[in-house]
C-alpha cells in the first residue's frame, strides 16, 4: 500500500533518546519525522521522572534545610503547604522544558506525528493518531516509509501481581502527581526512584515505611556511600526493611494492610494510606510490532544492538532505556548521537568509559566509573583515596559534612577509573570525575588543578592529592 508521508529517518518515541536522535537527524541534513504518543515531547524523563522528581526534590531540601536553620539560630514556622500551588510550580518547570523542545523540533522542521506506532513491515510503520494529551485514539491512521529508524520506545513501571488495583497504589508517575499527602505510606522497592519519592513526601509530611527484598538500598553504589546515606535518614524513615518482601494487600476502607515476610518483616500486618510501587522498569519492545520489521527483541522485551546502536536489521538502531540498563537519560541522549551519525553514514559509535548514577536523595548519592565492588569482581588491582567532607571547610559550614569524596585508580596504569561522593550536590560534584575517567586522567593532573576555596568541588582535588606518594613513579 502506500505511505501518507515519507522521510528518510523515523524516530520511535519522544523522550531524550528520541528527541535527541531526532534532532542531531535534521541537523545533519536528512528529512526526519518524530512519532510519540502523547501530547507533549520529553518522554518519561521531562513528563513524569527526572524533572518533576528534581523539581519536587528542590522544594523538599529547602524546607528541610529551612527547619535545620533553628540550630544555627534562625528559627522558621512549621511549613504551610499548598499542595495546588507546589503541584503548579512542578507542571510549570515541566511545561517549560516541554515547550523548549516543540520549539526546537519546530525550527529543525522535525515532523511530529502524534499517535501509537506499529511496524507493519521493515520500512513502514503504522500510527494510529491520538487526541488530547495522548491517552486517546482517534481512530485515524496515518503509514509512514521510512529509510531509516530509531527505536526509542523507552520503558515503563513494573507492577507487582499481587497488588489489587487500587487508586492509593501508585507507580513513580502516581506519586509525582501529587494528589493529596498521605498520611503513612510504603515505599516498595529501595532504589534511586524510591528513594528520591520517600525523601519527597518525608518532607511533605508523610511517616514512611520502606522495603526492599534485597540486602542492600541503591545496590549499584559502593556500600560505604550508602552507610553515610542510611546515617543522615534513620530519623527520615520509620522503618527501612531490608531482606523482607510484601506478601500481601488488601485494599480497606480504612487503608491497604500489608503483609510481609523476610528477616526484618514487622509481626502484624502494616495498614497505609498509600503505597509506591518502585521496584523497577520494563523495556516497552513488545508493544511494538518488532517482529514485522525483523527486529529481534528479547524475552524481557530488550532490543540488542552493536555499538552503532544498530539492531539486527541494519537501517533499524535502537537507544534509550528499551536497549538496556542503565535505564538513564544522559544514556539514552549520548546513544541518540551515535544513533543518527551512523544512519547519517558517520562511523560514530558508543564507547564511553563511564556512564555517571546520582540519586538525588538527602544527601546525594553519586558514582562514576568502577565501584569496588566492580574492580574486586573484574580482578581489578586498585587503589583508593578518600577525602572526608569533616575536613572540608565549606562542608562545615553548610552544616553538612557528613559526606566524602572517594577516587579510585588503577594501580597498574595510575589512571582514574572510578570515582564516588556522597554529600550535598554529589550529583553536580561527581561530573569532574566523570571528566577524569574519559580523559585517562592520572590523579596527579587532578591534585595539581586548583581547585577554588572554599567549595566542596575541592574535596575532589584533596582526594586526588592524597595519592601523591602512593604514585611516586608517575610518569
Ligand atoms: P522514554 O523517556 O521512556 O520515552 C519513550 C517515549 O516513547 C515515551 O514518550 C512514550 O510515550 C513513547 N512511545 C513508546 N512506545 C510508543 C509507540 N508505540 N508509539 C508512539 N510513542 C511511543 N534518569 C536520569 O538520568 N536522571 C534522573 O534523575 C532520572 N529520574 C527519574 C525519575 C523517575 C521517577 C523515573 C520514572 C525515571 C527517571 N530517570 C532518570 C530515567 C529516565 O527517565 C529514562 O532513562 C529516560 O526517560 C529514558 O529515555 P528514552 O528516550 O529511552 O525513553
Amino acid at each position: 500500500g502506500g505511505a501518507d508521508i515519507e522521510c528518510e529517518v523515523l524516530v520511535l518515541g519522544a523522550g531524550p533518546g528520541g528527541y535527541s536522535a531526532a534532532f542531531r537527524s535534521a541537523d545533519l541534513g536528512m528529512k526526519t519525522v518524530l512519532v510519540e504518543r502523547y501530547a507533549t515531547l520529553g518522554g518519561v524523563c521531562l513528563n513524569v521522572g527526572c524533572i518533576p522528581s528534581k523539581a519536587l526534590l528542590h522544594v523538599a531540601a529547602v524546607t528541610d534545610s529551612a527547619n535545620d536553620m533553628a540550630e544555627h539560630g534562625i528559627a522558621f514556622g512549621k511549613p504551610k503547604i499548598d499542595l495546588d500551588k507546589l503541584r503548579g510550580w512542578k507542571e510549570k518547570v515541566v511545561g517549560k522544558l516541554t515547550g523548549g523542545l516543540a520549539g526546537m523540533a519546530k525550527a529543525r522542521k522535525v515532523d511530529v506525528v502524534r499517535g501509537v506506532g506499529t511496524f507493519l513491515d521493515p520500512h513502514h510503520l503504522e500510527v494510529a493518531l491520538t487526541t488530547g494529551d495522548g491517552k486517546e485514539q482517534s481512530g485515524d491512521k496515518q503509514v509512514i516509509k521510512f529509510g531509516k529508524c530509531i527505536i526509542a520506545a523507552g520503558s515503563q513501571s513494573v507492577k507487582l501481581p499481587f497488588i489489587p488495583d487500587d487508586p492509593r497504589v501508585v507507580d513513580s508517575t502516581g506519586a509525582l502527581e501529587l494528589t493529596n499527602i498521605p498520611k503513612r505510606m510504603l515505599v516498595i522497592g529501595g532504589g534511586i526512584i524510591g528513594l528520591e519519592m520517600a525523601t519527597v513526601y518525608s518532607s511533605l509530611g508523610t511517616r514512611i515505611d520502606v522495603v526492599e527484598m534485597l540486602d542492600g538500598l541503591m545496590t549499584g553504589a559502593d556500600r560505604d556511600l550508602v552507610k553515610v546515606w542510611e546515617k543522615v535518614n534513620k530519623p527520615r524513615f520509620e522503618s527501612v526493611m531490608l531482606k523482607t518482601r510484601t506478601t500481601e494487600v488488601k485494599a480497606q476502607k480504612n487503608g491497604l494492610k500489608v503483609s510481609f515476610e523476610g528477616d526484618n518483616a514487622p509481626a502484624e500486618p502494616q495498614t497505609y494510606d498509600m503505597i509506591l510501587q518502585s521496584v523497577g522498569r520494563t523495556p516497552n519492545g513488545k508493544k511494538l510490532g518488532a517482529e514485522n520489521a525483523g527486529v529481534a527483541v528479547d524475552e524481557r522485551g530488550f532490543i540488542a544492538t552493536d555499538k552503532q546502536m544498530r539492531t539486527n536489521v541494519g537501517h533499524i538502531f535502537a537507544i534509550g532505556d528499551i536497549i538496556g540498563q542503565p535505564m538513564l537519560a544522559h544514556k539514552a541522549v549520548h546513544e541518540a548521537h551515535v544513533a543518527a551519525e551512523a544512519a547519517a553514514g558517520q562511523k560514530s559509535f558508543f564507547d564511553a568509559r563511564q556512564i555517571p548514577s546520582v540519586a538525588y536523595t538527602d544527601p546525594e548519592v553519586a558514582w562514576a566509573g568502577k565501584t569496588e565492588e566492580q574492580c574486586k569482581a573484574e580482578g581489578i588491582k586498585y587503589g583508593k583515596a578518600v577525602f572526608p567532607w569533616a575536613a572540608s571547610g565549606r562542608a562545615i559550614a553548610n552544616g553538612r559534612d557528613e559526606g566524602f569524596t572517594k577516587v579510585i585508580f588503577d594501580e597498574q596504569t595510575h589512571r582514574i577509573i572510578g570515582g564516588a561522593i556522597v554529600g550535598t550536590q554529589a550529583g553536580d560534584l561527581i561530573s569532574e570525575l566523570c571528566l577524569a575517567i574519559e580523559m585517562g586522567c592520572d590523579p596527579t593532573d587532578i591534585g595539581k588543578t586548583i581547585h577554588p576555596h572554599p567549595t566542596l568541588g575541592e574535596s575532589v582535588g584533596m582526594a586526588a592529592e592524597m595519592f601523591e606518594g602512593v604514585c611516586t613513579d608517575l610518569p
